[in-house]
């Protein structure tokens, strides 16, 4: 069993999700406890609940499930109200049709499943966007996915949960929610996903650019080093400076990889042999630093 999760901020949700595996939780909803433990918590002003909001202040969240067995997925965007918006994702994954919902769909949808509307914007995200607002220009700082991949025997799930960028105008989806882009799994394979600005994890499609590198015979390290590499250089090639993005990748087998155009990226992994700790990359994943 491999579990890998993006940022610190998925310790505790990652330990969570491990002690749900052993206890024979199915791989979906032991990642479903992993991302709700992150979107819960008022302390992560990213994900779900107590999310930076919109230039409106409304916290709009995106979020994904993908399971690599039947390629199924279940997606939600510009979701208002809900505290767990992945919930909600996973809800439309065995869907044959509308699998993936928007703003007011998606929040009637959720309604209609029995989720209860409650205020996501807390005092100190009103404090921010109140102050946020009063500065010119604005700059997307604030963002950050919680993105969580396992593998177990032979099988690979991947999902994501964010309130994306901070202050982004009303009605913007990042990657997170986007299959191809924001996360990508396949049993037969391995699984992958991303974090940063999504306009341009978009432009290199990259968790499945991962998963086809490693399709092709990379480790999940070199493929997901490759694809960051190369998609920062395809962006610098067209004249662009390449905004932040990182990444994390599992093989079916468990194998894993992390990788980021930043100078330090944490993740956190817990492997087969009990232990759970957080890593850092740098440099496009070359290195690779265990914490604790
Ligand atoms: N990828 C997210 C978005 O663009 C934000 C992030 O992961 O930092 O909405």
């Amino acid at each position: 069993m491999t579990i890998i999760a993006t940022w610190k901020m998925a310790l505790n949700g990652t330990k969570l999700a491990r002690e749900a595996l052993i206890k024979g939780t199915p791989l979906e909803e032991a990642l479903i406890t992993l991302i709700k433990d992150v979107e819960m918590n008022e302390d992560f002003h990213s994900v779900g609940y107590s999310g930076l909001p919109n230039e409106d202040g409304v916290v709009e969240c995106d979020a994904a499930i993908m399971n690599g067995d039947n390629l199924h997925f279940g997606a939600v965007a510009g979701l208002r109200s809900m505290k767990s918006a992945v919930s909600v994702a996973y809800t439309l994954i065995d869907n044959e049709y509308n699998n993936f919902l928007v703003g007011e769909g998606a929040l009637k949808h959720a309604k209609e499943m029995g989720f209860k509307e409650e205020e996501m914007l807390t005092d100190e995200a009103k404090k921010r966007w109140l102050e946020e607002r009063a500065k010119k220009p604005k700059v997307y700082k604030g963002h950050d996915t919680v993105c969580g991949l396992i593998a177990e025997e032979g099988r690979v799930v991947a999902a994501t949960s964010t309130s994306g960028l901070f202050m982004k105008k009303v009605g913007r989806v990042g990657d997170s929610p986007l299959v191809g882009p924001g996360l990508y799994a396949d049993s037969e394979v391995g699984a992958a996903a991303a974090t940063g600005v999504g306009e341009d994890i978009i432009k290199g499609t990259l968790s499945y650019a991962i998963v086809s590198l490693m399709a092709g015979g990379l480790s999940p390290q070199d493929a997901a080093t490759k694809a960051v590499m190369d998609l920062d250089a395809k962006l610098r090639a067209k004249g662009e400076e390449p905004r932040d993005f990182s990444v994390i990748a599992v093989n079916k087998d468990g194998a894993w990889g992390a990788a980021t155009n930043i100078a330090e990226f944490p993740f956190i992994v817990s492997e087969e042999n009990g232990e759970t700790a957080m890593y850092i990359a740098r440099d496009f994943g070359r290195e690779i630093e265990k914490i604790k």
